[in-house]
């Protein structure tokens, strides 16, 4: 009984006198209800949105008189819903089920949980961060993670003199790029630092190693090519110019074929030879070596320190599993020279940083490595997971969405291991009446959001990064989606914004 719609039926002029004023609405006895559990002002704030929203439509021609009349008998619910839309946060925890471990967009490391009760303790009240209880005088934040720090590497490298230990120390920052921008700038400043061309690579969210030491003030002095870089490349740049050595692991990306470039020992040891420190941008802040994990191995931070770089950067938030931070290790004059550096106080690490990285390190250092999450993800079986994603699979009915449990590689990622795959098992999704873009975000609309992955136009699922807690909550939101009524907004290829979000900038 399709009737053909007429021009003037959509004429706004004839519209927007269906439109209640917001006063009406308040009268009406549906609304009153909200009131009481909202503000009397956050109930007219949201019935405004909404009656705005339903203008802009009117007024691009989507609206006849009765699918308009259909939208108002339901504006009760509308504005309850953009009243809980607005009492939401944006920052939402989410569930990442990309199979990628680090994940920037998603926030890289989740923290153990000794590391969340750390931070709610110190959160919760004052602290000690720069006070010495024993003194009671004025302390530095960082002697909170410095030892434990250096504990834990030589620990790990198997160094025991503690001479070591009373010749190296570490300060903290931001992240690994604000570490290395702060080495280059306290170390090379109006000086030379000679790197190789095969590591003049960009990180990733436009940190280029050429424009960091550009902005450092250092010049750079490239050695070698793209592809091949030898030792004596070094030696011959050397020169009284030279404040630095510096190395960047090739983090997000591998090179294969003709390629070499002098181990990380073999530049210490020119550098030693020729009093010029080595400076190891390392990145990932890998402390438990990979191959113990099954996976092709990494350089990690471990051996970084007990090869003797002069001075390391290193990510908190990669593998090692911590907070977001920068980890700078070094010799105790470079430090010194670190701490010196008046940028060194614009890049000031949080009270909430310190808790979480001196809980994470602790965790390291009692063998808790149960408790790092990435470490549990990275050690998963194949075998485990796919019993995870066949019980998901038993449990859904057999209605619009089909699932299919397909064996897929996991990645690190999070520029970190580009060569490492982790053999997992997802659950590969398809819905009757959505495409793959509708269904993509149909998951993400979700509470908690789902977020997948899309490998040769398939929807994949990869529960390598879901933790095991939350499979019973995929599975209720699995089962919502595959009984769902077909949502007529979902069906667009070009899935758009509910209208509500659209316009919700009044
Ligand atoms: C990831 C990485 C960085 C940047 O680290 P952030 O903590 O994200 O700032 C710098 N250098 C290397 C080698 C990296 O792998």
């Amino acid at each position: 009984m399709a009737t053909k719609v007429t021009s003037n039926e959509r004429e706004p002029d004839n519209l927007y006198p269906l439109l209640p004023s917001v006063n009406d609405l308040l009268l009406d006895p549906a609304f009153s209800s909200l009131v009481q559990s909202h503000s009397h002002n956050a109930v007219v704030h949201a019935a405004r949105t909404v009656l705005f929203c339903l203008k802009q439509e009117i007024a691009e021609g989507q609206h006849t008189r009765a699918s308009l009349q259909k939208r108002l008998a339901l504006l009760d619910l509308a504005v309850s819903n953009e009243l809980i839309k607005r009492a939401n946060f944006s920052l939402r925890r989410v569930i990442n089920a990309t199979g990628v471990i680090l994940h920037t967009n998603l926030g890289r490391a989740p923290l153990s949980t000794s590391a969340l009760e750390h931070i709610v303790e110190i959160a919760q009240g004052y602290s000690n961060l720069e006070l010495d209880l024993e003194s009671g005088e004025r302390s530095r934040r960082d002697v909170h993670v410095e030892q434990l720090l250096l504990r834990l590497l030589m620990t790990r490298a198997g160094i025991t003199k503690d001479d070591v230990k009373n010749l190296r120390a570490a300060v903290f920052v931001n992240n690994c790029a604000a570490a290395t921008f702060l080495g280059l700038n306290s170390l090379a400043d109006g000086a030379e630092v000679v790197v190789s061309r095969g590591e003049l690579v960009e990180i990733g969210g436009g940190f280029r190693i050429p424009e960091i030491l550009a902005k450092s003030g250092a010049r750079l002095r490239e050695v070698g090519t793209t592809n091949r870089t030898r030792l004596s490349d070094y030696e011959k740049a050397l020169s009284p110019d030279t404040a630095l050595i510096l190395r960047v692991h090739q983090s997000n990306f591998s090179m294969e074929g003709f390629t070499e470039r002098p181990t990380l020992q073999e530049l210490v040891l020119v550098g030693s030879r020729r009093g010029i420190p080595v400076f190891d941008d390392q990145g990932t802040g890998l402390v438990l070596p990979l191959d113990s994990l099954g996976i092709r191995p990494e350089p990690t931070f471990i051996d970084s320190f007990r090869l003797g770089s002069d001075l390391i950067a290193a990510s908190g938030d990669k593998l090692l599993g911590g907070p977001q931070c920068g980890l700078l290790v070094g010799r105790n004059d470079l430090i010194e020279r670190i701490r010196a550096n008046p940028l060194f106080r614009t890049f000031r690490v949080d009270k909430l940083t310190y808790a979480a990285l001196e809980a994470t390190l602790m965790d390291y250092l009692h063998d808790r490595l149960d408790s790092i999450p990435i470490v549990n993800m990275l050690r998963l079986s194949q075998d485990e997971i796919l019993r995870r994603c066949r019980q998901i699979v038993e449990a859904l009915p057999s209605a619009a969405l089909t699932v299919e449990v397909v064996p897929v590689e996991s990645l690190i990622g999070g520029g970190t291991a580009p060569a490492s795959r982790l053999p997992s098992a997802a659950l590969a999704l398809r819905h009757e009446s959505l495409s793959l873009p509708a269904l993509l975000l149909a998951l993400r609309r979700l509470q908690p959001p789902v977020i997948a992955r899309v490998t040769e136009d398939r929807l994949l699922l990869d529960l390598r990064t879901v933790e095991p807690s939350l499979d019973a909550t995929l599975l209720s939101l699995l089962r919502g989606i595959a009984q769902s009524e077909d949502d007529p907004d979902l069906q667009k290829d070009e899935p758009r914004q509910f209208p509500l979000q659209a316009c919700a900038e009044e």
